[in-house]
């Protein structure tokens, strides 16, 4: 069974009538790394948005572990819970620090003490390499090392799916496979299941299989070689 499933799925935006998607059918299976690339406008945001629950698709269904979206219970803590989400603006909480920020969706977790809670945002920042940034604001790091931070938040409670949208989109090409090297090792040394949304061939080509997306529509889809 897919880990997440969509068909027919169908998104009309009532402003201007654009049809951001016209019938997604996509199965992601558990520890599978895949790619949705598009250009602008294709649509890749409106299906990432509504594949995670963020926006409510006009028609077709989506189904987490074969049961709609809708009967998980609350949207909300279903995504705090089972989702992780990178973004291209990181959306750090500027007058937090960096543990700080990787703290803050675990409010939303299992019940932990705050010892417990800085020990795991401790240990999250050092798997992705920046544990002696720990104390430093959001606008004291670089912009990989923002991205960093916001990929060990991603991580805060331990989800099964990771929604990365054009997680490199603001980085220069050496930053740029350093971010992507931290979602491979995620994913191949720890099953880690992501969807990542980009525009760029040489980005989607570390993953293990690619959806092209055109006009809110999946035209091909290809397994990459790795
Ligand atoms: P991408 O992420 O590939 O750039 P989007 O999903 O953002 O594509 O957009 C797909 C299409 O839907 C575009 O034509 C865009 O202008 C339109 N669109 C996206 N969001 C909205 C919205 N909230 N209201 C109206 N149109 C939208
Ligand atoms: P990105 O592709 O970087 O994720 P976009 O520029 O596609 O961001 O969209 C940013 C936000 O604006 C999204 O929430 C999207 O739904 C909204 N949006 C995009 N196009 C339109 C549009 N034509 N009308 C209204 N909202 C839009």
């Amino acid at each position: 069974q897919p880990l997440l499933q969509c068909k027919g799925l169908r998104k009309v935006y009532p402003n201007g009538n654009v049809e951001a998607l016209r019938g997604v059918d996509v199965e992601i299976f558990q520890g599978e790394y895949v790619a949705i690339m598009g250009t602008s406008g294709s649509g890749k945001s409106t299906l990432l948005c509504t594949l995670s629950g963020m926006d409510v698709p006009t028609s077709g269904e989506v189904l987490y572990r074969g049961k709609p979206l809708t009967q998980h219970g609350s949207l909300d803590r279903f995504r705090a819970l089972e989702l992780g989400f990178v973004f291209q603006s990181f959306y750090l909480l500027p007058t937090l620090t960096a543990i700080e920020n990787v703290q803050v969706p675990m409010f939303e977790g299992p019940p932990r003490s705050s010892a417990e809670k800085h020990q795991r945002a401790h240990d999250l920042l050092e798997r992705v390499g920046i544990g002696h940034r720990a104390n430093h604001l959001p606008m004291r790091l670089s912009v990989g090392e923002r991205q960093r931070v916001a990929i060990a938040r991603s991580l805060a409670n331990e989800p099964k799916l990771i929604f990365a949208d054009e997680p490199t989109g603001n980085l220069d090409s050496r930053t740029t496979e350093e971010i992507l090297a931290i979602f491979a090792n995620l994913h191949e040394t720890e099953g880690v299941t992501l969807v990542m949304v980009t525009h760029s061939a040489d980005v989607a080509a570390h993953a293990e299989r690619t959806l092209h997306f055109q006009d809110g529509q999946i035209v091909k889809e290809e397994t990459n070689r790795t």
